[in-house]
């Protein structure tokens, strides 16, 4: 079982709640976390238990960081939004530097969370 943060910026929502309903049954197997209203609109929308952090601009993207310090994040899926500006962009920054520092895989758009899917890393 991988421990999978789902992250998604307000616009990019949609797309991570598809995509999340597209691989339920593997996600499903796992254990999910993610920042506050990412992870309370997945599981009203798709029935998935998604552990909630705080929301991402009050803190939560730095929570989900200090668990990848701890080792306890195996796989982080960041649906950021490229195209607006973000008040915690310092936050998200952070964390994708703490995801590099501890080689954790983590997909910044659909492409690259179809590859995770599809590496067997979720078998
Ligand atoms: P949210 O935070 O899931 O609470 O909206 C995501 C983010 O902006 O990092």
């Amino acid at each position: 079982m991988k421990r999978i943060a789902l992250i998604a910026h307000d616009n990019m929502k949609p797309a991570l709640i598809e995509w999340c309903e597209h691989n339920k049954t593997i996600l499903a197997q796992h254990d999910l976390c993610g920042t506050g209203t990412t992870a309370a609109k997945i599981s009203e929308k798709t029935g998935l238990l998604v552990k909630g952090y705080s929301s991402g601009p009050l803190g939560g993207d730095q929570q989900i960081g200090a668990k990848v310090a701890e080792g306890a994040i195996d796989i982080i899926i960041f649906f950021s939004d490229p195209l607006t500006a973000q008040p915690h962009d310092p936050d998200v920054k952070a964390l994708l530097r703490i995801a590099q520092v501890y080689d954790i895989p983590i997909a910044n758009n659909r492409a690259t969370a179809d590859c995770i899917v599809k590496s067997g890393l979720l078998a």
